[in-house]
């Protein structure tokens, strides 16, 4: 039987680009999957998500396009239809480039389900089921585990007094859906909760953000967060914090119809059409066949792996949303990267990711490189920059004839270490909620990598009119 140098499971994001890179380094290279080429960015997260922002954009680009001249754009309506349809196309294509950089590079493409079954002379054997093909086997030297993650089903955590967790749908078909609810609930207060009921609220439903505690974005900064919320809430997302879930129940509504009933601790119940449960994401681990040949998972049951990926057994490597990694795309594509180099062209570097871009594409959009003002502060002195305003595209807008809301407004923050003169410390983070937020903030990241200092940025020339130029103006600090 051929032996294969890499087995990859998983064709992701991440485990396309080791298992193309392997290849390119001259492996003889395999990659396995059940599903569409390109795992859940491509197929359904990142890229579709992007798509229904885009989307959702335009409904108030029609009324502020009359503002600026426009005419001849009433009556205009939208078609959930044409936008899936528009997406499914866009996805294909994606998957067939995917196919097609696989089948440049050399990697041999299996269809089906992968399961570990054991190792025998230096070479684990794979099986393969429930694809195209009839069962079969692979022998390969290594393997990479790059299966990444899925929703957690509100079913599985809502705890043993909990009802009706069945009733609530994961984020994964929410790019499927064949109809736009008129009311919608989003349980959770994370990225996908966020971005989600964004969504849902520039498409048009009525739309209500659900969260369990007070806090929003946990990982992210306070005061960009809150900023984030209350444009959200002006923008009409009826965000409701520290409101904890009893259960749930199906309904018949007086016209007839069925809907969701949503019991709240010490609050009136809440009806509505769907319920999306965006409460975190669990590994894919399942069914690999991990325990029989010793893979060990930690608490979350999340592969272990040292700073090489390596995992606890010799031979089988993991990377991406399976392991304990941030659940991030460009994390597990530069984690491919740098695995590969190691393996198949004599590196010995480490995965670095201390300066980590991060954005929530929430409506509008929050980005963030580096440390929070919690964190920096749990470090030392800083001097914290603020800026908020109206962008001149709103505030023009508003000119002519309507309000300029919370929503309108956008925030920056810099945080600079403090200790010796005013300037001279290195910018530890910069954050963003606005307009264009997460180009800006990607920008600003290769600043952050070389330690610039705040007066690095005041000396740069800003370039104006635009947003980005209020990081380079930024004078008044709080320390
Ligand atoms: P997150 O970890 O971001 O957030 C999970 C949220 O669910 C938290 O607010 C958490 O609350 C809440 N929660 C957890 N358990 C429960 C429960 N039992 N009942 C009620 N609420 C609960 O998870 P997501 O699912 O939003 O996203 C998963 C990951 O995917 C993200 O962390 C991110 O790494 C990645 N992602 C990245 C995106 C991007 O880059 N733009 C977009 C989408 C996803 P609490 O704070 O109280 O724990």
């Amino acid at each position: 039987m051929e032996v294969w140098d890499f087995c990859v499971i998983g064709a992701g994001s991440g485990g396309i680009r080791a298992a193309r890179r392997a290849a390119s380094y001259g492996a003889k290279t395999a990659v396995i999957e059940h599903s569409a080429l390109g795992g859940t960015c491509v197929n359904r997260g990142c890229i579709p998500k992007k798509l229904y922002v885009y989307a959702g954009s335009h409904s108030g680009q029609f009324v502020e396009a009359g503002l600026f001249g426009w005419r001849g754009l009433e009556g205009h309506s939208f078609s959930l239809d044409l936008l899936r349809a528009q997406k499914d196309e866009e996805l294909s294509r994606l998957q067939a480039l995917y196919a097609a950089g696989c089948a440049a590079d050399g990697v041999s493409v299996f269809r089906g389900s992968a399961c570990i079954t054991g190792r025998r002379e230096g070479c684990f054997s794979i099986g393969i089921a429930g694809g195209n093909d009839s069962q079969q086997e692979l022998r390969a030297r290594r393997i990479l585990i790059a299966t990444g993650g899925e929703p957690l089903p509100l079913a599985e955590v809502g705890g043993e007094a909990f009802t009706g967790g069945e009733l609530a749908s994961v984020s994964d078909i929410v790019f499927e859906l064949e109809s736009l609810p008129a009311r919608v609930v989003v349980l959770g207060g994370g990225y996908i909760a966020l971005e989600c009921a964004s969504i849902f609220n520039a498409l048009g439903s009525r739309t209500t953000l659900l969260h369990r505690n007070e806090v929003l974005l946990r990982s992210f900064d306070r005061g960009i967060v809150k900023h984030c919320l209350d444009a959200m809430v002006a923008r009409g997302v009826d965000c409701r914090l520290s409101s904890r879930l009893l259960g749930l129940s199906s309904k018949r509504a007086k016209d007839g119809s069925e809907e969701i009933q949503l019991d709240i601790e010490e609050c009136a119940s809440l009806s509505c059409d769907f319920v999306l449960a965006a409460i975190g994401r669990r590994a894919c681990t399942r069914e690999l066949g991990l325990a029989a040949v010793g893979v060990a998972l930690d608490e979350r049951g999340k592969i272990i792996t040292d700073e090489h990926f390596a995992s606890s057994v010799d031979g089988i490597y993991a990377i991406g949303d399976v392991t304990a990694s941030p659940e991030l795309t460009p994390i597990a594509i530069r984690q491919a990267e740098v695995l590969t180099r190691c393996l198949f062209a004599g590196s010995d570097e480490v995965f670095d990711a201390r300066v980590l871009p991060r954005a929530v594409f929430a409506s509008p959009a929050i980005a963030s490189v580096g440390l929070s003002e919690e964190e920096a502060r749990e470090q030392g002195s800083v001097r914290v920059y603020e800026s908020r305003f109206v962008p001149l595209r709103a505030s023009f807008a508003a000119r002519s004839g309507t309000r300029v809301s919370a929503g309108d407004r956008s925030m920056l923050k810099l945080i600079e270490r403090g200790g010796g003169a005013v300037g001279s410390g290195e910018v530890l983070g910069c954050h963003m909620v606005g307009a264009d937020a997460p180009e800006i903030i990607q920008a600003l990241a290769p600043a952050l990598q070389v330690r610039a200092r705040k007066k690095d940025f005041d000396d740069v020339v800003a370039l104006h009119p635009t947003n980005a130029e209020e990081f380079m103006t930024m004078r008044d600090f709080r320390e």
